[in-house]
């Protein structure tokens, strides 16, 4: 095993995550005290632009997993297409974006490369005999787990989206090592046919550092627009609450909370959300709360880092105008 750590960049469509380059910034940091290389796996079909963007975060080698039969995501192939390149690369940590597809990926690669497993992980250090050792919060984010990894093991984990910034630009000078990759007969019976994208081209909730959500207030998905407009003055992504969802406001796709999404961004802006339990539970790990609410004894209050007692219909409007003037 070497003391290389490397990273899945995931990227959809020849798009990487914002949460993969995350994942980079956090590897960069642990190569400081493990002395290894920072290395990347790219799985899927025509990763050579997508490899020539990787190379410019400084890491010293990419692995590519390469075939048509990898062209859109499959659970199955791209985890033995990954575990493939973890063998070749033989790194002694791997970090990948605790996103969805890292969520449903990371279990299934460490059962084939044998190795230990934290998943959402925010915080990583290398302990006194040389293994990883993270952070992951736990209970809706009320408590934190740490987890010592078994240093003669590969050691697998994702990071939690928006803990970590982007990667500086650096030298785009990386080795490009192909793996391997023969489609099975077995993968067939879990071939997926039809991948429906939705929510055009608005960001996915999960990915966005900023989310502006609204609740039942809102009454109309037409009225849905002025907090759209703001998502957009911001670059951010818009949200849901259940009730809102429910109503037909939004798709479910936008929905946060316990059977929602979890979302961690840099800021999150409840408009017109009394913040449930099971609200709280997909958006309290949120690094700045902005509520507004015309009910000043709204339990969203006790979690806001900011309140707005205020009629939401003026408060948002009033809050794009000023971003609006603020980024001119
Ligand atoms: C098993 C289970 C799972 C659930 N999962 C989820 C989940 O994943 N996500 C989720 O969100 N919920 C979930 N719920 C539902 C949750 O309990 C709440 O019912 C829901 O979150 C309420 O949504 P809301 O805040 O939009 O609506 P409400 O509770 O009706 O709150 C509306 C708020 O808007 C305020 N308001 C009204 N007019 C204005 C205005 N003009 N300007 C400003 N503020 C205004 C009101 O004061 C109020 O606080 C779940 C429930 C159960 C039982």
């Amino acid at each position: 095993m070497t003391k290389d750590i490397l990273v899945f960049v995931e990227q959809r469509d020849g798009h990487i995550l914002p949460a993969a380059l995350q994942a980079i910034t956090a590897a960069k940091e642990l190569t400081a005290t493990t002395g290894g290389r920072l290395t990347a796996a790219l799985v899927g079909s025509n990763l050579s632009g997508i490899a020539d963007a990787v190379a410019k975060t400084g890491v010293a080698a990419i692995y590519l997993v390469e075939s048509d039969a990898l062209g859109k995501y499959n659970a199955v192939t791209y985890a033995r297409a990954l575990a493939s390149a973890v063998k070749q690369a033989d790194p002694q940590i791997v970090l990948m974006a605790a996103t969805s597809m890292g969520r449903d990926l990371s279990p299934r690669v460490a059962i084939r490369v044998n190795a230990g497993l934290a998943t959402d992980c925010t915080e990583f250090t290398i302990d006194d005999s040389g293994a990883l050792r993270v952070k992951r919060p736990i209970f809706n984010g009320k408590a934190f787990n740490t987890v010592h990894f078994n240093p003669a093991k590969v050691q697998i984990a994702s990071v939690r989206p928006n803990t970590f910034g982007a990667p500086a630009d650096a030298e785009g000078a990386a080795e490009r090592i192909s793996v391997a990759f023969a489609a099975e007969p077995g993968d067939a019976r879990s071939v997926t046919k039809e991948i429906a994208r939705t929510g055009g081209d608005e960001k996915d909730v999960t990915e966005a550092s900023i989310v502006v959500s609204g609740g039942r207030s809102l009454k109309s998905s037409e009225n849905f627009k002025i907090l759209y407009d703001l998502a957009h003055a911001l670059d951010g992504a818009v949200g849901a609450s259940r009730a809102a969802c429910d109503a037909g406001y939004q798709p479910h796709s936008r929905q946060v909370g316990l059977t929602g999404k979890t979302v961690t961004p840099n800021l999150y802006v409840a408009c017109g959300i009394s913040g449930a339990i099971q609200h709280l539970a997909g958006m309290r790990g949120s690094r700045r709360i902005v509520a507004i609410n015309t009910d000043p004894e709204a339990p969203i209050f006790k979690i806001a880092d900011y309140a707005v007692v205020g009629d939401l219909f003026k408060v948002v409007p009033a809050m794009t105008e000023e971003v609006k003037k603020a980024r001119a």
